[in-house]
């Protein structure tokens, strides 16, 4: 069918076959397909949709237009896993959540994004690791994979050409939002990882791509059925993005987070609870448990014996970074200049937190981008942010501000501050649930 052809069928809201769809994706990647076509295909799509069917095939399509990960052949027996987060702030959880499913006896090959808009990426967070190769060549990926049983690295251009394409012309044609074209861009390249199981942990709240739990559930919906369409045991977890999830937000001192996290030295209760249950699940999903509370009992016992702390070191350590990483990673991470508390300005209670308001604030120290091609500041951020429900005193720290300079650190302030409501403290908070819905997908 001639692009154009495609197109109007779907203006027209008609379903379309599959290999016309696949040709479609074929001539994004091969250059044949305009960016006018691209953009005319995404708008059709936005307003009349796709069926599963459609979505499924425009995944799988997208998929293939690159290198699709086969384990099997490089000698891996064990189940391969992932998981993805739709983006949050102070969302750390790969960094502890990958080792953990290797020290389990998964195989994680962990393709991770840079920060996109307000939330963080777990690729600047590794970045930060003075020496880590975050983008290695396919042989050492293949290997660290192999030898360790996790590495987590950043996309290449080898991995869903068709989307790096399809993305960058819905980015500017305002075409972005719309719940197919999301799913199949996602899992075209979760898929390209070559998995046998995968859980997405969708976002919903203040700090979220999807602040409506509508969306939020839509997305999820549609992300389980089309990667089990595609033939991938999947589950997602919906889960409350209303505050920071971990008490640090920026890159190295999420790294330390995750660290002391690891080592047991500390644990941010909110990030340990979302962290067991992703990790149950994917051992779950990958059979390596029978049943979900097995699966926290593992993850609990890979904490505690030090295996997931070890699997990280080792996979720090195989990717280029310090040998005693995990021991010693205050002499290795960047500090920033200025540390000063955030005081809060009045007595009461947190009543509320706008969690994107807090990543907006780390990307005004410099620890985010405003421009895709811009370098980012790995050692500013924030650590010890109060979460939502804690009682403060006018005066006493809200958090800590890391900065390059008095004058970031002074504007930082400001900003974090704005971001808290303070109720009074004898208003009677009930805590929201962390876990909205559980969506299973038919064989997970
Ligand atoms: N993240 C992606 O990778 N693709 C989208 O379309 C939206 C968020």
């Amino acid at each position: 069918m001639l692009p154009q052809e495609l197109i109007r069928a779907k203006r027209d809201g008609k379903t379309l076959r599959s290999e016309d769809i696949a040709a479609f994706a074929a001539g994004i990647a091969d250059n044949s397909i305009s960016e006018g076509q691209i953009a005319a295909f995404a708008m059709a799509v936005f307003f009349n949709g796709m069926s599963r069917d459609e979505c499924v095939a425009l995944t799988c399509a997208m998929r293939d237009s690159g290198m699709v990960m086969d384990w099997q052949s490089a000698g891996i027996d064990k189940p391969v896993l992932d998981k993805h987060s739709t983006g949050g702030v102070g969302d750390n959880v790969s960094l502890m959540l990958g080792p953990m499913v290797a020290a389990a006896g998964g195989a994680v090959p962990m393709i991770s994004g840079r920060g996109l808009g307000h939330t963080g990426g777990t690729l600047d967070k590794f970045e930060a690791i003075p020496g880590y190769q975050a983008i290695p060549d396919q042989e050492t990926f293949t290997r660290v994979v192999k030898e360790v049983g996790c590495a987590i690295i950043g996309q290449t251009a080898a991995l869903a050409p068709a989307d790096q394409r399809f993305y960058a012309t819905r980015d500017v044609t305002a075409t972005v939002e719309s719940v197919p074209l999301i799913t199949a861009s996602i899992l075209s390249k979760k898929l390209a990882e070559g998995l046998d199981g995968l859980v997405m942990d969708v976002k919903c709240g203040n700090g979220a791509f999807a602040s409506d739990e509508k969306f939020a559930r839509e997305l999820a919906t549609s992300l389980v059925e089309v990667a089990s369409g595609a033939g991938v045991r999947t589950s997602a977890i919906l889960t409350d993005m209303n505050e920071p999830l971990a008490s640090a937000a920026g890159n190295a001192v999420e790294v330390v987070n995750a660290v002391r996290f690891l080592t047991g030295e500390h644990r941010d209760p909110r990030l340990e609870f979302i962290t067991m249950q992703l990790v149950a699940q994917m051992l779950l999903l990958g059979g390596l448990v029978g049943t979900h509370s097995e699966g926290e009992k593992k993850a609990q016992s890979v904490l505690q014996s030090g295996a997931a702390a070890e699997v990280f070191a080792h996979m720090v350590r195989a990717l280029g970074g310090p040998a005693d990483f995990v021991d010693n990673y205050e002499k290795y991470l960047p500090i920033a200049p200025v540390i000063m508390p955030v005081p809060s300005p009045k007595t009461g209670r947190i009543w509320a937190i706008d969690a994107r308001g807090v990543g907006l604030a780390v990307i005004g120290l410099g620890g985010g981008r405003t421009r895709a091609d811009q370098k980012i500041d790995h050692a500013v951020g924030f650590t010890d942010l109060s979460g939502v429900g804690t009682e403060v005193k006018a005066g006493e720290p809200l958090a800590m501000v890391h900065a390059r300079s008095e004058d970031a650190a002074n504007t930082a302030v400001l900003a974090l501050q704005k971001t808290y409501t303070m109720g009074e403290v004898e208003d009677h908070f009930v805590p929201q649930p962390m876990i909205i819905a559980r969506i299973e997908g038919e064989g997970a």
